[in-house]
């Protein structure tokens, strides 16, 4: 089944026609309403009528996460707050996060999009759609919710957490779907069988799983597990949310992009220089229809190839294959998107801290776990009451490492100058 029929059919012609006309529309938008683009597309000699072919696309400066943080909060919205109905943010302290904003119309084609891969998983409007993904903040949870309303299944807002209630209701409501990250499932999987409850007896038939890093050997544990298909859906929160590709029933080939509301590119992340289609490397998206907050050549960090050839369910829109690996240091932990420098802008507002932590990410069953090694000063070690002292950096680290990043790490302090030594500033002992 395919939602839009029209527009995820389009024949290729048709669709870099369309792509090319909704991109100069996005320039003209962002040139006339955006100071930022203004500057950095007058800058590179650009005025958006100067854009007359999709292989000009090149030409134009590309938007990072830096340009995002740079403009905290609202510096690159596109239209007045009169005309924004929804904010949604990452994670981070005052100019380390991004801020998301969308019109009415935004939401629509949102939703729209996420129904899409809803029903290319194959859901209808029979079935009940258990959504584990984190509502809040982050666009997660609230982008499929809407698709599953709008294709008329039922959905439960379950959001993250709270695994006891999730099996619970996993047996007594009978959902046939499932969507979260392929982490969080594992370990529903794992505590429904440590409670004696047979996992492949529920009613569930399919999953949704995404916003993590994960490969197909996570995908046999979680089929196996639960009985079901498990499909890849992807996302970025800066573009829009969940919903900018999905897996189709197909198999295992890749996620088709929404090529009518996204336009994508594959660049050497090194160099910036575009490469042949099929190729290895970084991402580029650029937004096609998106009215409060379009992004131009947005650097996604996320390392794929991307699949020309036709896929067999008649979608003519090219696919992705999932994503293994990021070219920069962002961190995913438990389905949030995490950097460094995020921790250590944390870090350096509290008294007592010295420069040097190490923040090391492990496994504990299904689950992310975070430890946190952060220097103090001498001091405290040496100092009677110093203890106390220490206990309350501590605290302090535990807490606002909760408030900001919305992680739970282990927190130990060690004296200065224990950390210098060590190789790295981050260890991710994890496998995907
Ligand atoms: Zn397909």
């Amino acid at each position: 089944m395919i939602y839009n029929e029209e527009f995820e059919t389009l024949p290729r012609e048709a669709l870099k026609a369309l792509q090319l006309k909704r991109l100069q529309q996005t320039l003209q938008r962002v040139y006339h309403t955006v100071g930022y683009y203004k500057k950095s597309l007058s800058a590179a000699g650009i005025s958006p009528q100067g854009i007359g072919s999709l292989q000009d696309l090149n030409k134009i400066p590309f938007t990072t996460r830096d340009d995002l943080r740079g403009n905290y909060p609202f510096g690159l919205f596109s239209v007045p707050m009169s005309n924004i109905v929804r904010l949604h943010a990452s994670t981070g302290t005052s100019g380390r996060s991004s801020v998301f904003s969308y019109t009415r119309r935004d939401i629509e084609t949102w939703t729209e999009l996420t129904a899409r891969c809803l029903v290319a998983a194959g859901v209808t409007k029979n079935d009940i759609v258990h959504n584990a993904f984190a509502y809040g903040l982050l666009p997660g949870g609230l982008g499929l919710h809407y698709g599953t309303e709008k294709i008329g299944a039922s959905v439960i807002p379950m959001s993250d957490g709270n695994t006891k209630r999730q099996i619970l209701l996993l047996q007594d409501f009978g959902p046939t779907v499932l969507c979260s990250t392929p982490s969080y499932a594992l370990h529903l999987a794992l505590e429904g069988q440590a409670q004696g409850v047979d996992m492949k007896t529920l009613q569930l038939r399919v999953g949704i799983f995404g916003a993590e890093l994960w490969s197909d050997v996570t995908r046999d544990a979680i089929e196996e597990a639960f009985g079901i298909r498990a499909l890849n859906i992807f996302g970025i929160s800066e573009m829009m949310g969940p919903g900018i590709a999905c897996e189709c029933l197909e198999g295992r080939h890749g996620m088709h992009i929404f090529e009518d509301h996204f336009l994508v590119e594959t660049i050497n992340p090194k160099t910036g220089e575009p490469l042949p289609e099929g190729d290895e490397g970084e991402l580029v998206f650029t937004s096609l229809t998106k009215e409060a907050f379009p992004l131009v050549r947005y650097r996604s960090g996320d390392i794929s190839r991307l699949i020309t050839e036709p896929c067999r369910c008649g979608r003519t829109h090219v696919r992705m294959e999932r994503v293994l690996k990021r070219c920069d240091d962002m961190l995913t932990i438990r389905g949030i998107n995490i950097f460094p420098g995020q921790v250590e802008a944390i870090l350096q507002e509290i008294e007592g801290v010295e420069a040097d932590y190490q923040l090391i990410v492990d496994k504990a069953g299904a689950l992310d776990t975070v430890e946190l090694h952060v220097e103090v000063g001498e001091k405290f070690f040496a100092e009677a009451g110093g203890v106390k002292e220490l206990q309350a950096i501590e605290k302090r680290i535990v807490k606002d490492m909760k408030d900001y990043l919305s992680i739970s790490p282990r927190v130990r302090l060690v004296a200065p100058q224990t950390l210098r030594q060590k190789e790295s500033k981050v260890i991710d002992k994890r496998t995907i």
